[in-house]
């Protein structure tokens, strides 16, 4: 026996022998692992699935703990049946309902739910479609405005339509903007307000206004934006001018809180004013990344122009997004989460996060050197900056936490606010009592090695934006360490 094993580690493992006897070969001692396999060159060889993976999943050893990933807002755990069901249904391209009309109808449903959760009047007439995520339901969703307002201005060829929300909007507004010809009019940030100003807003709001953008949940503190307010004052407007501008909202983060945690909270369809929400499926809604929806209040606020009709998978199928295949397997998740967890589930969920964000802030508080900028009422979101003196900043200390293996950024408030550094920790589903008493303790430890004069092995995060890598032969600068890039 012994000697067979020796045998079959000496041997190649792609001869006939290592076939043979595959499974006793180390893979740290086997050929492939000895040659070198090419970086940034198209390999010639092909190399066994086993090593291939081992060598992949080593590499990965690199990136962060997604268990200690307090910088996203997005799903990192699952339950074990929804595991199965993605894997499962990995294969499936959701853009051929004809083939697969049951995963169709589960997505149709979802939007249905979604309807429903969000009060549209009329749940029948209400429309919306599965996203990738928030980013392509904004485009869609201001696509669909853009064309709201030229069907309103017959005469707008020549006119700039423009579209007002707050500095503090996350960065697919900005391109938003960018890639389809739209002049974003930006609220300013203050000193002591880090959300949009209602009458500020107001201000911006011309004859070639497509909406104003209210935000449920700043991706900077967390904090809901006035959408009521909004709503009222938009309402003023028109009785003084005539100007009937919509809203949006982007609920990108609190879709999946507010209606759980804040249900009296008015920000929804319940507001006429409010033609179209966003919501990620992969942030609060619980399902790994890939998911999210837009939602119109009825059918007449999606313009049919932008609607195609394509037959040549079968039938016929109208599609509304800016991408064609995509997976199924979030749809589907997220239908599982509708259906385990109701919202009784959610709402348990969403109540036992607001209550750890809320002892993290007090437990924090309470060390005297940290001032709380976002509040209870809103996303389980807790936002400091330090006050007082310190020979440290809140960019030494996330990178002294990283040494622990925590994730915990720290970047500047949107323009006008942003010589204002903050530290962001973003609570989900993962991060329990016992992790959050751990959290604290370590900031704490990481701040008394600051204060004795501690410097973290990793250097500082760069604080400007980092470029797409060109040739990656370096080290670009991660998402994560862009201040810009909160997510
Ligand atoms: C995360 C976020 C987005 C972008 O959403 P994705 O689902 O990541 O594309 C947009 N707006 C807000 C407020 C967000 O928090």
């Amino acid at each position: 026996m012994l000697t067979s094993k020796v045998k079959a580690t000496n041997a190649d493992p792609r001869g006939d022998a290592g076939e043979r006897n595959e499974f006793l070969s180390p893979i740290y001692g086997s050929r492939e692992l000895t040659e070198a396999i090419p970086r940034y060159e198209f390999p010639d060889h092909e190399v066994q699935p086993r090593v291939v993976a081992r060598l992949i999943e080593d590499e990965l050893n690199l990136d962060g703990n997604q268990a200690l990933n307090l910088a996203t807002f997005v799903t990192t755990w699952m339950e074990p049946e929804a595991d199965a069901l993605m894997i499962k249904t990995f294969g499936k391209n959701f853009v051929d309902a004809d083939e697969y009309p049951q995963t169709a109808e589960i997505a149709d449903r979802c939007v249905n739910m979604l309807a429903d959760l969000f009060h549209a009047p009329d749940a029948s007439t209400a429309v919306g479609t599965a996203t990738v995520g928030s980013s392509e339901a904004i485009h869609l969703a201001g696509l669909a405005l853009k064309w709201q307002w030229r069907k309103k201005n017959p005469d707008y060829r020549g006119r700039t339509p423009n579209i007002v929300m707050g500095a503090n909007v996350q960065v697919c507004w900005e391109k938003f903007a960018r890639y389809f010809d739209v002049e974003p009019r930006y609220v300013p940030m203050t000193k002591d307000r880090f959300i949009l100003g209602v009458d500020e807003a107001i201000d911006l709001v011309d004859q070639d206004t497509i909406a104003v953008v209210g935000i449920l949940g700043s991706t900077y503190t967390g904090e809901y934006e006035p959408i009521a307010e909004l709503s009222s004052a938009l309402d003023e407007l028109e009785r003084r001018t005539g100007l009937d501008v919509p809203i949006h909202v982007d609920a990108a983060s609190g879709g999946f809180v507010a209606p759980f945690v804040q249900p009296d909270l008015r920000w929804d369809f319940l507001l006429e004013r409010v033609h179209s929400i966003n919501t990620s499926g992969h942030k609060y809604g619980l399902v790994y990344p890939g998911v999210g929806w837009v939602l119109w209040r009825d059918q007449s606020l999606l313009p049919e122009e932008l609607i195609f009709h394509v037959n040549y998978l079968g039938g016929d199928h109208p599609t509304f997004n800016l991408n064609f295949s995509r997976g199924s397997s979030q749809i589907v998740a997220q239908y599982y989460n509708f259906l385990r967890l109701g919202r009784d589930g959610y709402t348990k969920i969403l109540t036992s996060l607001h209550a750890t964000a809320r002892w993290i802030s007090q437990e924090l508080e309470a060390l005297g050197r940290f001032e709380l900028l976002s509040t209870a009422d809103s996303l389980p979101v807790v936002c400091l900056r330090l006050v007082g003196e310190s020979s440290f900043d809140v960019f030494d200390l996330s990178a002294a936490l990283r040494e622990r293996g925590w994730i915990v950024p720290a970047y500047t408030l949107a323009p006008n606010a942003s010589d204002l550094s903050v530290l962001r920790i973003v609570v989900r589903e993962g991060l329990g009592a016992d992790l959050a008493a751990s959290l604290v303790s370590d900031i704490r430890i990481a701040m008394e090695n600051l204060d004795q004069g501690h410097r973290p092995l990793e250097p500082a995060p760069a604080r400007s934006e980092a470029v797409i890598p060109k040739v990656a032969k370096e080290r670009t600068p991660t998402a994560s360490t862009k201040s810009r890039n909160v997510c």
